[in-house]
């Protein structure tokens, strides 16, 4: 089959009259029919694609209008579902179906699919139409193809260590306002130490730009280009990360995502560590899984970027995300309903081999919420903070509550926080063991855009086995997307740790953190079991969270503290710390994993 698309690119969310005609290899008679299905990307919302446009065939002049045309010939139109495995229909991709009902096409004849006045995807990418010719799916169909917008925001990202003199990677990346890379160019930048030395000039590039730098200098760093402040770097001769990635990304895969390639997207352009791509449960068929695996091994390259593989179970009992850690896990036969609930599923999964995390513990799209001894043997996290809002605590009021989500913009839809003891202080206080991670939930193919969620893994190596290591040993904390330094020990354990002490015994809090910017709060909270209450263990305002207005007095932007206090029986404590600017609108924060103190017995 010969395809033609016109035009052959164009910007991202634009609105455009795109064409893409097939040239048949057969004759088509009354009752046959010529069906599209348009990219995910070009369904789903601009700002989130879990939500959908539909073409519509009824107004040539109104938005998103689709006709198919062939001459001689007259179709009716309409749109059909695409079944999932599991029996459901696919999010938001439907068949455009052109019926013939009147004429009739030879091979060699044209027939193309018209769309006009029809907003063009967010992602930029070329995404693949799918085409039917009388029910048969055709396979090397066209693609349309997207080009990025001007520069909004400009990032620079370091890792979080490196050793005195070793060289490390820097990125420079300009995003779009779709968090594409941008088309903008920069001409004879200089990359230097905040407030220091030049590193190198004259660089000059379109969207984004990798380089090395080295500091020998022991001690935590950051670096400038224009207007971009990088993530603090601690210069150490035993650097152990911490290693940053988002846990939690969909693409085209899931029932309701969009976006091609997830993977180049977190390498190549928020220069993440690693990542794990987690279609949803509904929309894997065997031969999906194995896709989905060989594509998750073909990305893994340990040492440099790791790609650790897992899927999203979204069925009743709350969401989760299963996690591997090798190669090859556990799929379910989707069609049997019968596992469609987590303790019916954990227990097929080896205990060693995968980890589960719970995510957006407070929204009410799942009933029997909650925490559930039988399920802990395989949850060494949740995940406290996503692009649907904090699940911290129950805040509907929080400027980052699933009320307040800003990927909706503040449009009608948005989720509800149910007011129940199950958020991440609930499941702590009932002394439940369970570290804190945060990652994006994106729909849209773009792991560690800045905003959404970002997971910090403490690890020797940045490889699957020492990643997935670190996860099984919660020794990992989350931010809302900012690589911003964390340190928290108590009598010398760190974020995750557990310990045991006599009564009395004098308990030494040490907190260290290293912002992105300014610092607005950093506290300690504690939850002592006896009582179950949340208290400040410790609390610095440094600023007011707003970014508003300019602050004569200095910006803080390094803290550290070490505090006593007595240890008068269990208790979980928890770091958690704003900064005062938000990022693209976005407050932000970030969140360790617990340190538990037990009494001795
Ligand atoms: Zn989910
Ligand atoms: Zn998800």
């Amino acid at each position: 089959m010969e395809y033609e698309v016109e035009p052959e690119a164009m910007g991202v969310d634009r609105v455009s009259d795109v064409r893409v005609s097939v040239k048949l290899d057969r004759d088509l008679g009354s009752g046959q029919s010529v069906s599209f299905a348009l990219p995910e990307a070009w369904t789903g919302q601009r700002y989130c694609p879990t939500y959908t446009r539909f073409p519509q065939f009824a107004d040539p002049g109104g938005e998103d209008y689709a006709e198919v045309r062939a001459e001689g010939a007259r179709f009716d139109m309409s749109l059909e579902t695409i079944q999932l495995p599991g029996g459901l229909p696919k999010g938001h991709v439907r068949k455009i179906k052109a019926a013939l009902v009147e004429g009739c096409l030879a091979a060699g004849d044209h027939v193309a699919l018209q769309l006009r006045n029809y907003r063009s995807a967010a992602l930029a990418e070329a995404g693949t139409v799918r085409v039917w010719i009388d029910e048969q799916e055709q396979a090397d169909t066209p693609k349309l193809k997207t080009l990025p917008g001007e520069a909004e925001l400009l990032r620079l990202i370091v890792p979080s260590c490196a050793k005195p003199g070793e060289p490390f990677t820097v990125s420079v990346v300009s995003l779009d306002a779709f968090w594409n890379l941008s088309c903008s160019s920069y001409r004879e930048g200089v990359l230097r130490m905040d407030g220091g030395d030049v590193l190198e000039e004259g660089i000059s590039f379109t969207g984004s730009y990798r380089t090395t730098a080295r500091i020998d200098a022991p001690g935590v760093h950051r670096l400038r280009f224009a207007e971009a402040l990088s993530n603090p770097i601690r210069i150490t001769p035993e650097p152990r990360g911490p290693y940053w990635g988002d846990l939690h990304s969909h693409d085209k895969t899931h029932n309701c995502g969009a976006g091609e390639d997830p993977y180049t997207y977190a390498r190549d352009v928020s220069a993440l560590d690693f990542v794990a791509v987690v279609p949803d449960y509904r929309a894997i068929s065997r031969d999906l899984w194995e896709e989905h695996v060989a594509r998750c091994n073909r990305n893994d390259d340990p040492g440099s970027f790791t790609a650790i593989l897992g899927y999203e179970v979204g069925f009743r009992g709350g969401h989760h995300n299963i996690y591997f850690r090798g190669s090859d896990g556990y799929i379910f036969d989707v069609a049997d309903s019968s596992l469609w609930s987590p303790d019916k599923l954990l227990p097929h999964l080896d205990r060693e081999q995968s980890a589960v995390v719970p995510h957006h513990l407070g929204i009410d799209w799942s009933p029997h919420k909650g925490f559930y001894p039988q399920r802990d043997p395989w949850i060494p996290l949740l995940e406290i903070y996503s692009q649907h809002g904090q699940s911290e605590f129950y805040s509907p009021e929080h400027s980052l509550s699933y009320e307040c989500n800003r990927t909706r913009h503040h449009e009608d839809k948005y989720a509800t926080s149910v007011e129940a003891p199950i958020y991440a202080r609930d499941a702590w206080a009932q002394g439940r063991r369970y570290g804190t991670v945060a990652s994006s939930d994106n729909h849209s193919a773009q792991p560690g855009k800045p905003v959404k969620g970002l997971a910090a893994l403490f690890a020797p190596a940045n490889t699957r086995e020492a990643l997935f290591a670190a996860m099984k040993a919660r020794s990992t904390y989350g931010t809302t997307g900012e690589r911003i330094l964390l340190d928290f020990r108590i009598n010398g354990t760190e974020m995750g740790g557990e310990i045991f002490v006599e009564d009395g015994t004098a308990l030494t809090v040490e907190v260290e953190v290293h912002g992105t910017g300014g610092l607005a709060f950093v506290e300690v909270m504690r939850c002592r079991f006896s009582n179950g209450l949340w208290e400040r263990a410790f609390y610095e305002r440094l600023r007011e969270m707003d970014g508003f207005h300019e602050n004569p007095i200095e910006t803080v932007y390094d803290f550290a503290v070490r505090f006593e206090e007595e240890f008068t029986g269990d208790a979980v404590y928890y770091l958690r710390v704003g900064q005062r600017y938000p990022v693209a609108e976005w407050p932000v924060f970030a969140w360790s994993s617990p340190i538990w103190v037990g009494r001795k017995a």
